[in-house]
């Protein structure tokens, strides 16, 4: 089973994906994660980092196809790795998968020509490409304002020195994305979205992580059943 956490930058997409790893792993289920952009392992993860530094240009400069297609080369680059963890596990977690490619640049255009470029990714990576589709998508799902807050407190990573990229620290377009993400949500199958503000206060990791297991669990209950991955029963 392909499990994609997915949600906006510092939405808590790291730390849910391990966190459910390790109660896979706890469980006694053959379990692996596997994070996108593979900033350092790919040739086209080195130069995702570049973009996300701003080398190629201000977020509004790149034309949302060419920064899709480095995307999905990350990922087609690492289709035998990735396959590999299929082949060799009952579930593999990914931080980060197709639909954050649909949902960040979706949120450059609008109505028809956002419709038509994510029909051109999911035709780019799914179909040219043959990537694997996820049985579910779980979205974290969190203002703009609030991941802001919890990119601050990231530490650094490999690919920028940066306190936040040029996607981070963009807010607007931050709260573009996770419109996006909405509407990817409402419509798409095996979607599932997790609220991570209660009550306008952030939840706590473990809250979160409780609602995300208890998905996970029933969807991969349900796919053993050879039913859908999602009830769209939101919480
Ligand atoms: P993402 O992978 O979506 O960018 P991270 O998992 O890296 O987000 O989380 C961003 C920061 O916020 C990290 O420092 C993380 O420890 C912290 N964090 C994540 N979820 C929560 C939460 N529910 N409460 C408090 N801090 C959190």
């Amino acid at each position: 089973m392909l499990i994609a956490i997915e949600g906006i930058d510092g939405s808590g997409k790291g730390t849910q994906a391990k966190q459910l790893l390790e109660r896979f792993l706890a469980a006694g289920k053959a379990a692996a994660l596997v994070s996108f952009p593979r900033y350092s392992a790919t040739h086209f993860g080195r130069t995702i980092g570049r973009f996300l530094n701003g080398e190629f240009g201000a977020l509004d400069q790149v034309d949302p196809h060419l920064a899709a297609t480095l995307y999905a080369a990350d990922r087609l680059e690492s289709k035998p790795f990735l396959q590999e963890k299929l082949s060799a596990h009952d579930v593999v977690i990914c931080d980060r998968y197709v639909a954050s490619n649909a949902a960040h640049q979706g949120a450059k255009r609008t109505g028809d020509e956002r419709r038509a470029l994510q029909q051109w990714i999911s035709q780019t990576e799914f179909g040219v490409f043959d990537l694997p589709r996820p049985d579910l998508v779980i979205l974290l799902d969190l203002p703009a304002t609030t991941a802001q807050e919890l990119i601050a407190r990231k530490a650094a990573r490999d690919y920028t020195s940066k306190k936040a990229d040029i996607q981070e620290a963009d807010g607007t377009y931050l709260a573009g994305v996770r419109d996006v993400y909405l509407d990817l949500a409402a419509t798409e199958p095996n979607w599932c979205r997790v609220a991570c503000l209660k009550d306008g206060e952030l939840r706590s990791v473990e809250d979160i992580g409780n609602e995300v297991w208890q998905i996970a669990t029933s969807a991969l209950e349900r796919a053993a059943c050879g039913g859908s991955s999602c009830s769209k029963q939101q919480p």
